[in-house]
Formats: C-alpha cells, sequence, structure tokens
C-alpha cells in the first residue's frame, strides 16, 4: 500500500508534506506527490488532508 493523491482534488495546502513522518512527499507541477518507496502507511495525511484528496491503496 501507499498514499496517493487525488490531483484534481489537492489544493496544494502542504499539510500533508509537513505532517508526514517518513518525508514521503513533496510538491509536484504544484499538487502534492507522495514517493511510493518512502510511504510508511501510516495514514496521517489521509486525515490531515483539508480536501480529502489522499488516500490509501
Ligand atoms: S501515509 Fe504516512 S508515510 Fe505515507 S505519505 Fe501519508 S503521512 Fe507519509
Ligand atoms: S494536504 Fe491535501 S490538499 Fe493539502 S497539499 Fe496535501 S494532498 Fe493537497
Amino acid at each position: 500500500m501507499a498514499a496517493v493523491v487525488d490531483e484534481d482534488q489537492c489544493v496544494a495546502c502542504e499539510s500533508c508534506i509537513e505532517s508526514c513522518p517518513a518525508e514521503a512527499i513533496c510538491m509536484k507541477a504544484d499538487k502534492a506527490n507522495v514517493i511510493k518507496e518512502k510511504c510508511v502507511d501510516c495514514g496521517t495525511c489521509v486525515d490531515i488532508c483539508p480536501s480529502a484528496a489522499i488516500r490509501l491503496e
């Protein structure tokens, strides 16, 4: 599993980047981008995203 961002939903607030304990998210073309190899499936970003743009799959 890994966190996946729905780019249409992402409002580029960067909250997920700040909250990720694994530093697995960066901005790419003004959208959050998860580096799957670094994601530890903790779900923190899913919980913190204000626009429900991230899910674990
Ligand atoms: S699930 Fe956890 S480790 Fe993975 S991107 Fe989200 S906050 Fe980071
Ligand atoms: S928290 Fe959600 S809206 Fe904010 S940058 Fe991350 S994915 Fe985008």
